[in-house]
Parts: C-alpha cells; sequence; structure tokens
C-alpha cells in the first residue's frame, strides 16, 4: 500500500522547481512558464472485453520542448490519473536536462491494471492510445519509451501502430525489443545506472562498495537489474521484495540465479518477507525501486539505511524526504539515480536515426561515462550551493531549461 502526500505529486515538482527558481534568482514569469505543461491530453479508450466494452482513459502530457522534442514513458496502473501524469512528465523535463541529453519532458498513461489485461487487450489499448494520439507523436516531436506496466513487446506494438500511420520511422519510440530496432543494453540501462550511482555514492561518503549491504523494494525492470550489477560491483544484497513479497539473507543474496524468475514468490527461503518490510531493513544502501511514496509519514523514521537510492520516481514524499535528512540519510534523487533509463533512450533513439547500432559494450561504457559525469556536476553543486542533493540537481537542471526557453527569444 502506497499513502499519498499531503500535497500532490505535480505540486511536490513545482515546489522544487521555485526553490530552485529562488536560488538561481531567476524571474517569476520564467518559473511560472518552466514550471507548467505545454499540452495536456486526456483520451478515451473503448477496449473489448469478454463481456461487453469497458472505456478507459489514457493521457498524454507534454511538459516541455524547450530542449528538444518531448520525452516519456506510459505507464498501465490502475492508480494513473491526470496528477501523476503531470508530476511524471514534469519530472522527465529535469531529468534529461539533468543529464544533458536534447529532449524536453513528456509522459503518458492509461487507467488500468495492466496485469488483469490479457496480451491481446493490451496490445488493442495500445494501439488506440497510439492512433488517437499520432498527430502530435513522433521522433521530433515526442518519444514513448516504457514505464510501469508496459514492456518491450508493448513499445514494438506501439511502433507498429505508428508505421501504419505514418511510415517508417523507428525512432517514435524507445525501450523498443533488440531485435525489433531496441538497442543491446536499453533494457538493463535503468538499473545499470542505479547501480553505479549506488557504488559513486558509497565511494563519495568515504564507505567501501565491496561489502556494502544493500536492500531493494522491487525485483522488476529496474529493480532486478540494480541487484545484479550491485551483486557484480561487490555489494551484498541482502533482502528483495516485489508485490508479492521477499526474502532476506544477512549473508547476501545470490542475484543471478534468482534472476530468471517471474516472481518472488518461486524462490524458496526460511526468511520470507511483506512487500514493504524491505524498507526498514538494516542496511547500507536501500534502493526502492517499484512504486510512489512508498516512504512517507507513517514509515520514515523506520528507515534503517544510511543510503537512499532512488530507483522508483519519487518513492519518497516531501515530507518523509524532510525527515530522512534530518536523520542524516543521504538521498540520491530519481533524477539522477533512475536517469539511466532515459540517457539509454537517447543511445536507442540516436542509433534509429542513423541507421546504425553500437554493440552493447559500447553502449554500457557511454552509459557509465554519462552517469558519473552527472553524478559530478550534482555533487558539485550541491557543495556550491551547501544543499541536498535533490535541490542541487533541481538547480543544474532549472537553469538549463531555463536558459533554453530565454534563448528561444520572447515572441515564441
Ligand atoms: P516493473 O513493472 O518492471 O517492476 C515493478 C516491480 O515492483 C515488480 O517487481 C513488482 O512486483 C514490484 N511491486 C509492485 N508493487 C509493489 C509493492 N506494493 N511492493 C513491493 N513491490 C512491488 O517496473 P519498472 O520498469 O522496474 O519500474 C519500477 C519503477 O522505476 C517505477 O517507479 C518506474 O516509473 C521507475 N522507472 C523505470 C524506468 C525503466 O526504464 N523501466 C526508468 C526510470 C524509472
Amino acid at each position: 500500500m502506497t499513502t499519498k502526500s499531503a500535497h500532490s505529486a505535480y505540486e511536490e515538482v513545482n515546489a522544487l522547481i521555485a526553490q530552485a527558481g529562488e536560488v538561481l534568482k531567476l524571474k517569476q514569469g520564467i518559473v511560472n512558464a518552466i514550471s507548467s505543461c505545454e499540452r495536456e491530453v486526456t483520451i478515451s479508450i473503448p477496449l473489448h472485453r469478454e463481456d461487453g466494452i469497458e472505456v478507459l482513459t489514457g493521457y498524454r502530457v507534454q511538459h516541455s520542448s524547450a530542449r528538444g522534442p518531448r520525452k516519456g514513458g506510459i505507464r498501465f496502473h490502475q492508480d494513473v490519473d491526470i496528477d501523476e501524469v503531470k508530476a511524471l512528465a514534469s519530472l522527465m523535463t529535469w531529468k534529461t536536462a539533468l543529464i544533458d541529453v536534447p529532449f524536453g519532458g513528456a509522459k503518458g498513461g492509461v487507467t488500468v491494471d495492466a496485469t488483469q489485461l490479457t496480451s491481446l487487450e493490451k496490445e488493442e489499448v495500445i494501439r488506440r492510445w497510439t492512433r488517437t494520439l499520432v498527430n502530435i507523436l513522433g521522433p521530433n516531436r515526442d518519444i514513448p519509451a516504457p514505464d510501469l506496466g508496459t514492456d518491450a513487446q508493448t513499445m514494438a506494438w506501439l511502433m507498429d501502430e505508428f508505421h501504419r500511420l505514418e511510415g517508417f520511422q523507428p525512432a517514435c519510440v524507445t525501450g523498443k525489443p533488440v531485435g525489433l530496432f531496441g538497442a543491446p543494453g536499453r533494457e538493463e540501462a535503468t538499473g545499470r545506472g542505479v547501480a553505479q550511482i549506488t557504488a559513486a555514492t558509497l565511494k563519495e561518503n568515504g564507505r567501501k562498495v565491496e561489502g556494502a549491504t544493500v536492500a531493494i523494494q522491487g525485483f522488476g525492470n529496474v529493480g532486478k537489474y540494480a541487484a545484479l550489477v550491485c551483486q557484480e560491483l561487490g555489494m551484498k544484497v541482502i533482502a528483495v521484495t516485489d508485490i508479492g513479497g521477499g526474502i532476506v539473507d544477512k549473508n547476501g543474496i545470490d542475484i543471478k540465479a534468482i534472476f530468471g524468475v517471474k516472481s518472488l514468490s518461486e524462490v524458496k527461503s526460511d526468511n520470507r518477507i511483506g512487500p514493504s518490510d524491505v524498507l526498514e531493513i538494516e542496511c547500507d544502501v536501500l534502493i526502492p525501486a517499484a512504486l510512489g511514496s512508498v516512504i512517507n509519514d507513517t514509515n520514515a523514521e523506520k528507515i534503517n539505511a544510511s543510503f537512499v537510492i532512488e530507483g522508483a520516481i519519487q518513492p519518497i514524499t516531501a515530507s518523509a524526504d524532510k525527515k530522512l535528512r534530518s536523520n542524516s540519510i543521504v538521498i540520491v534523487p530519481d533524477i539522477l539515480a533512475n536517469s539511466g533509463g532515459v540517457m539509454g533512450s537517447y543511445f536507442e533513439w540516436t542509433q534509429n536515426i542513423q541507421q546504425f547500432s553500437w554493440p552493447k559494450e559500447k553502449f554500457r561504457a557511454e552509459l557509465d561515462v554519462r552517469m558519473q559525469s552527472a553524478f559530478v556536476n550534482v555533487h558539485e553543486t550541491s557543495k556550491k550551493y551547501n544543499t541536498d542533493l535533490r535541490s542541487a540537481a533541481f538547480i543544474v537542471s532549472v537553469a538549463r531549461v531555463a536558459d533554453a526557453f530565454s534563448m528561444r527569444g520572447s515572441l515564441v
């Protein structure tokens, strides 16, 4: 269960932009302009189900194109609403600016429980979503990608529908299967980036990477690869959970051995825990990599880690963030920690445009170098302005977007 914050997710993001605007002494008009969404579209999606037609609600919010075509995933989840999509679209603007890729921000979603859709139903939903929104999508306009409840297969259907309507343009969507214009390395990119940022954070704080204990909530795309790469880098993953619960082992779990399971309930263990118990485990590093708002006023005081690396988007509410920091817990914000995904999407997009494919090793090497560079930039900014890492990340990205917005001129 997640607990919603007192403020909406979108308001929480706008508060961070306003705070960065104050530090940077931006004019209020600029702050207002770069905070607002360029376009918000709500659509209906009639879906043929066994017992008749169900009409679902879908969204695409384009937050900013100041620095390039809008970029952002599509979420299929029962809790999706316009406020959440606006917050997520805005966060994409700040994430793409932070890692300095030539994109703006967008996000999409459909209010539906993805686990209750058959494969055919899921295909119908994404094809309808694409058909209805095709005029505002495209490689130079707005490029979707997977998020919660959608995956490479969903993106393949999206691409196919887009091609039927607009002709061959594989750069219209990222996160595609490798056999269908996807990039080797993209699937693991978010989790790999989370693990690299975890190692860099430990080193930055004078802690050893080797043997550092890590607990992870979520064993999907992000959590699984984060766990695997943390293990490869020498850390000890002591707990993992998914929606059905998970396992703890103080001696370290062999992630390679369980990597292929569909659900952690398949893993035999005498030490089983509930889905959220992992958040309160004593460890060096906690990585929430499932849902938003899982660390909130109800459990903030019980977090028993030195570092929280945000694999998921907005896993910590604003008031819980303050409590964690007052307990000297270092938080690495989502727009830095999980930015490996959109970095990987950028690599896929450029390769599609050039009709050229990188080997996986080149993809990984480029990802690691660029993640490290964003990490250093955020830390230097945090020292310069004497702020926490989240505020620093927003100072970097708000400065870049405000600059781009201003340079485009007053008559746009
Ligand atoms: P996913 O659907 O592949 O996996 C989600 C995981 O979370 C699953 O293991 C699921 O069982 C688990 N989960 C769901 N509800 C849970 C609960 N109540 N308690 C414990 N575990 C629960 O999704 P993903 O792509 O791994 O995304 C995870 C998070 O990371 C999301 O917040 C997403 O927005 C964010 N994110 C994803 C990417 C990406 O490239 N996939 C990039 C950036 C951010």
